[in-house]
């Protein structure tokens, strides 16, 4: 299930999932199941060409796993693919006294298995609407855009009492700039061009570990 951070943290570490914390796209994985990959990369190029904002491309896109049976999940869980060197990073953060949160424009109903497995803290993700085991189409409340990435990240610093200026903010796309503005340092990683530029540092490897030295710990 969902957590959210509990106990106090020397510090906090925010990653953005897709493309982040895992090399995947869980939109995409769903889609290949749902036999409907090419609405979805439709979708996905009207997109970033400015044509929807986030949570319209979200809901297009999810429109198109209407039908699918939610017993596709754990097959789906089983293709993702966690990004090179992201336990290391999870494990150095804890061992220096710190807290990992994951905030994902995807889904819940794969994020909490992974982000489980990985040893992440907290996590928050969108959530897909499930009527009689077959998905409906629709996104099941509050969609996490990018807005709701940066609420995440100031939430969780508030509960392990770790202040901004403690607080990295880890992500590849525009959907994680306003959470990368809040943090006390936004590392871009394996990004698009806008993200590099908008970053503290970026990391350009794609190996998570590498995040580790810039916090000033080991890798
Ligand atoms: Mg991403």
């Amino acid at each position: 299930m969902p957590r959210e951070l509990a106990s106090p943290a020397r510090f906090l570490v925010v990653l953005d999932a897709d493309s982040t914390l895992i090399q995947d796209e869980a939109i995409e994985l769903l889609a290949d199941e749902a036999g409907s990959t090419d609405r979805v990369a439709a979708v996905t190029e009207r997109a970033m060409r400015g044509e929807l904002d986030f949570a319209e491309s979200l809901r297009e896109r999810v429109a198109t796993l209407e039908g699918v049976p939610e017993s596709v999940f754990p097959r789906v869980v089983s293709r993702v693919r966690p990004t090179p060197g992201a336990e290391q990073l999870i494990a150095g953060v804890h061992a220096a006294g710190g807290a990992v949160g994951v905030v994902s424009g995807g889904f819940h109903e794969i994020l909490d298995t992974v982000a489980a497995d990985l040893g992440v803290d907290a996590w928050r993700a969108n959530r897909l609407q499930i009527a009689d085991g077959t998905l409906t189409g629709l996104v099941d409340g509050d969609i996490v855009d990018a807005e709701a990435k940066a609420t995440a990240l100031r939430a969780w610093a508030a509960a392990g009492e770790v202040p901004l200026a403690r607080t990295v903010a880890i992500g590849d796309g525009a959907n994680d700039l306003r959470m990368m503005a809040v943090a006390g340092l936004s590392v871009a990683f394996n990004a698009k061009p806008a993200v590099r530029e908008a970053a503290d540092v970026a990391c350009e490897r794609v190996d998570l570990s590498d995040v580790l030295p810039l916090l000033g710990l080991r890798g």
